[in-house]
């Protein structure tokens, strides 16, 4: 069990916060599975909640607290075989009952005062599911507070313990144009009329009939994705995706991690089945290489996990040495072992 009061294990769960407010904004597919990456996230981060506890004593009967010390109160919150249990709230229109979890204790404290416990955010999910309530509500006392169903949760749950497959996974060193493969993308602006990088490579390695396709699709937001056909390419399509101009928000890692899941989508749509993707926004966009690579990896992992049965085959092609050392250490550390193979 972890101890007292410690704020640092709770930050980033404004993640979660953001993408509940995107949601409630607009109720839309995507930014559902937005809120559940910011969860995933979370778990990945070992990022931790609040959960309201109650003590018991040896025979199972509840604990005053208010009859302890202090010293007896952190005595019994360090004890590892303490007997507590977390406190359920019960939703009177259902009849269910619902684990409350806090993302601050600014949130906890808009509520009757309890005793609670900072502990992390996986654990208190399959707390929940074990004990069979029907989910956890995070910041019920918030306007937006969100129910979480445990159906959800369980998948939630399935798909942090599944770390991805990398057999449909490579990392290449290179240059993208000369790629011989169904599908490249292009971290295009939002004119798709061409400019430097990467962009300006494909346009030249492509020839003018793919501007003059680009010219037809007037234009494409950030985070979204257009299909052009490949032209004087080795490859037969590419994806224009806008990577965001790095900004330093919380918003750049939403973009960029929709650039690649949007991209995957499109080229699912469109029967692709290989794809290769260079490190979207890392040029003249602005994105830090180190804070973008992570966000990359992410959003290709969660794809191929939720569409494992589809068959999609994915490259990161990478510039330079450094960036794929990069890659390498990331892939690495989150597939697991490292394999000479790959
Ligand atoms: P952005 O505008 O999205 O930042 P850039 O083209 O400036 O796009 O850079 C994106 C990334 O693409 C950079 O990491 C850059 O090193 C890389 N890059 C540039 N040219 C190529 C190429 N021909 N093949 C693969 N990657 C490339």
């Amino acid at each position: 069990m972890t101890g007292l009061k410690s704020d640092e294990r709770l930050q980033g769960n404004e993640l979660i916060i953001e993408a509940i407010g995107d949601f409630n904004k607009e109720q839309s597919e995507e930014n559902a599975l937005h809120i559940t990456m910011a969860i995933l996230k979370r778990i990945e981060d070992d990022g931790c909640m609040i959960a309201p506890i109650q003590f018991h004593d040896n025979a199972g009967n509840p604990v005053k607290l208010n009859a302890l010390t202090e010293e007896e109160l952190v005595k019994l919150q360090e004890n590892d075989d303490l007997n507590v249990s977390v406190q359920a709230v019960s939703d009177e229109q259902t009849m269910t009952d619902w684990l409350p979890v806090f993302t601050s204790y600014e949130s906890y404290h808009k509520g009757d005062t309890t005793t609670v416990m900072v502990h992390p955010l996986a654990e208190l999910m399959a707390i929940a599911l074990d004990i069979g309530l029907a989910g956890v509500m995070i910041d019920p006392w918030d306007d937006y507070a969100l129910n979480i169903p445990a159906e959800s949760l369980a998948s939630i749950m399935e798909l942090a313990m599944e770390p991805g497959d990398d057999g449909d996974l490579t990392l290449i060193q290179g240059d993208i144009t000369k790629m011989d493969i169904e599908c490249i993308v292009n971290a295009a602006n939002n004119t798709l009329l061409g400019g430097s990088g990467v962009d300006g490579a494909i346009h030249k390695a492509a020839g003018p009939q793919l501007l003059e396709e680009c010219r037809t699709l007037h234009g494409c937001k950030t985070g979204e994705a257009k299909l052009t056909k490949g032209y004087n390419l080795p490859a037969d399509y590419v994806i224009h995706t806008v990577g965001p101009i790095y900004s330093g928000t919380l918003k750049d890692e939403s973009q960029l991690f929709d650039c690649y899941w949007n991209s995957l989508d499109l080229a699912a749509q469109n029967d692709i089945h290989a794809i290769a993707f260079p490190a979207i926004s890392t040029g003249v966009f602005g994105y830090p290489k180190e804070e973008a690579c992570p966000v990359a990896i992410d959003a290709v992992l969660e794809w191929l996990n939720m569409n494992d049965d589809y068959g999609m085959k994915v490259a990161f092609c990478v510039h330079n040495n450094e960036d794929y050392a990069m890659y390498r250490q990331h892939l690495d550390m989150i597939l697991g072992e490292p394999d000479s193979e790959r």
